[in-house]
């Protein structure tokens, strides 16, 4: 518990150190937004999660999740508190921070609503747990990766409040590896344990972009 807390005070620190030192970006509302899914993430997932019954490319998913954290958390995070990148720092256009602002709203709302229905068959990794079933419903019946989607809006909003040629696109570019590496291994495990259920899902249920046939 006191464990989930700690995220909170690094970003305190963070911001406390990019305010005092004058850093040229959107700070606190890209902090907030941080600190918004973080939050989204930690209360639904909340509470002891069930045993794995079957993991998939255990060592490669773990070199990702760590990969997507130094882009999405540990760089951002550096370069707002320490000038190191200072350097590709650029100007915002007009409009630019408000639209990101949008965009990582929409992504903290369609990342919400896929924890909530995904529930305790959420797994950072390719894994199955104990009584594993299927979701087709709420936002999966729109499509059937939902909180990739809302993946990468936030990086889109990393990438239009972060304004740096370096750490700004940062984000979304090592979500692309992961997201490449995985889908295909992730549809196949989901093949695997739910047969027809799934070809039936995935028949009728796009991947990353809502439409609603069912
Ligand atoms: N790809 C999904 C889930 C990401 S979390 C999305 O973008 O919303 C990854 C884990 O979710 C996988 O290990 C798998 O066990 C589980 N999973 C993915 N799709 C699922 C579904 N429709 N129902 C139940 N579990 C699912």
């Amino acid at each position: 518990m006191i464990g989930n807390l700690i995220p909170y005070g690094i970003m305190l620190v963070t911001a406390g150190c990019a305010l005092w030192r004058g850093a040229p970006y959107a700070t606190l509302p890209f902090l907030g937004f941080m600190c918004l899914w973080y939050t989204i993430r930690m209360i639904l997932t909340r509470g002891d999660d069930k045993p794995v019954v079957d993991e998939k490319d255990a060592r490669r998913e773990r070199s990702l999740v760590i990969l997507v954290g130094i882009g999405m958390v540990y760089v951002p995070i550096a370069v707002l508190a320490a000038p190191i990148l200072d350097f590709a720092a650029y100007d915002a256009l007009p409009g630019q921070i408000a639209l990101g602002f949008l965009v990582g709203l929409l992504g903290a709302y369609i990342f919400w609503r896929s924890h909530a229905d995904l529930g305790k068959n959420w797994s950072p990794h390719l894994e199955l747990r104990e009584g594993h079933h299927l979701v087709t419903g709420g936002i999966y019946a729109w499509m059937r990766h939902p909180m990739y989607t809302a993946i990468f809006l936030i990086n889109g909003a990393q990438m239009l409040m972060l304004t740096n040629w370096i750490a700004g696109p940062l984000g979304l570019a090592t979500f692309i590896l992961l997201y490449l590496a995985r889908i295909g291994a992730e549809e196949e495990m989901m093949r695997e344990s739910f047969a027809e259920e799934w070809e039936v899902y995935a028949a009728n249920t796009p991947r990353l972009l809502p439409r609603r046939m069912r």
